[in-house]
């Protein structure tokens, strides 16, 4: 027997070997379940590929023709030195993704951290603001109750505007308090989107009633989301509808959802004033409004919750409007 032949099957059956143990850090590696199987049965089959090569090399080991034998040496080394390039080259990959992945999840941690940390300061600031404004609030009403018509015109306008601004302060302090709050200690659990519609139609019967709005609902899924939160959004979103109505003519409402395999598209188009083009991207910011306060009442953080929800549940939210014509807003919720 050639010794060159021999010593090429020695070295291919110790880099096949090790080809194998390489696999089996791979599949040590791998979190992902579907994977680290995938693995593990490449690494049983690596194994028998090793020892079928161990059968191999005793035939051809026991065999004649020097030819042959050379032959079979050359191609049992190449083999496995291809099969052992390949298992490291799939490691140092594995290795690189791992270590990017690990980046991402320190920063996902990180980032984490730090809105909670946002939180936790709107939440305080906007709770310890609470009380200067209600003794503020309090004292101006007692001023405008014990001195408005005995002092001059003027003294009881600025009295007016006080009252005015802190109760608007006060409103957009408790807006902030309750955006803080959303989602917060919360679990999500199945909601039926038809039944949370169904009950906001009747708490809203009263606006809907007086401002001769029709809401067409058509058939909307059960999903997993924080169900407050959903209705929530809802809400704001008719609410948003009838309030941006055209003068004179009623909100026409209409509520749908498209299945996507992965998610829901939901859409909520109504018939109102629209929005411009050029300002449709500021509409979802917290305390941004397009009008004044003299032509539509608000405070500008409906949206921003809604933008808020969506995020919480890993969604998307936008507008698609035509100046005078109307808007819808889409968002989408995984299933
Ligand atoms: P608010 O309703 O208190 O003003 P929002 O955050 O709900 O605050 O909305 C922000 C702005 O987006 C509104 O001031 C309005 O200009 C615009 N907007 C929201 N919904 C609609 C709608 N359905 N039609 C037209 N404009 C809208």
């Amino acid at each position: 027997m050639n010794i060159i032949v021999i010593s090429l099957i020695l070295i291919g059956a110790v880099i096949l070997l090790q080809s194998a143990l390489l696999t089996k850090r791979i599949f040590k590696l791998l979190t992902n379940t579907d994977f680290y199987r995938r693995w593990r049965s490449l690494f049983i089959l690596m194994i028998f590929f090793f020892l079928s090569y161990i059968g191999a090399a005793y035939i051809v080991f026991i065999g004649k023709g020097e030819y042959l034998e050379l032959l079979s040496g050359v191609v049992f080394f190449s083999g496995a030195l291809f099969v052992y390039l390949v298992v490291r080259t799939g490691l140092l990959s594995f290795k690189k993704l791992k270590k990017a992945n690990d980046e991402l999840e320190k920063s996902a941690k990180e980032l984490k951290a730090k809105n909670k940390d946002m939180e936790q300061i709107t939440y305080i600031t906007s709770h310890d603001l609470q009380e200067p404004v209600r003794t503020i609030i309090s004292f101006v009403e007692l001023l405008k109750k014990e001195y408005e018509g005995k002092l001059d015109g003027y003294a009881d306008r600025y009295l007016g505007y006080i009252s005015e601004s802190s109760h608007r302060m006060s409103d957009m302090i408790k807006g902030l308090l309750d955006f803080s709050q959303l989602g917060k200690d919360k679990s999500k659990e199945e909601v039926s989107c038809g039944s949370i519609l169904e009950s906001i139609k009747r708490d809203l019967s009263a606006l809907i009633d007086s401002t001769g709005s029709t809401i067409q609902i058509d058939k909307l899924p059960k999903l997993q989301a924080f169900e407050i939160e959903l209705r929530l959004l809802f809400q704001n979103l008719i609410t948003n509808a009838i309030k941006f109505r055209k003068k004179d003519i009623p909100a026409d409402i209409k509520i749908s959802a498209k299945d996507e395999d992965t998610h829901w598209t939901f859409a909520v188009k109504d018939n109102g004033i629209g929005i411009e083009e050029n300002h449709i991207h500021k509409i979802f910011l917290l305390f941004q409004r397009l009008h004044t306060r003299e032509e539509f009442e608000g405070t500008g953080i409906g949206l921003a919750n809604c933008k808020k929800i969506i995020d919480l549940h890993g969604g998307k939210i936008w507008a698609k409007s035509i100046i005078g014509e109307g808007s819808t807003f889409y968002f989408t919720l995984p299933k």
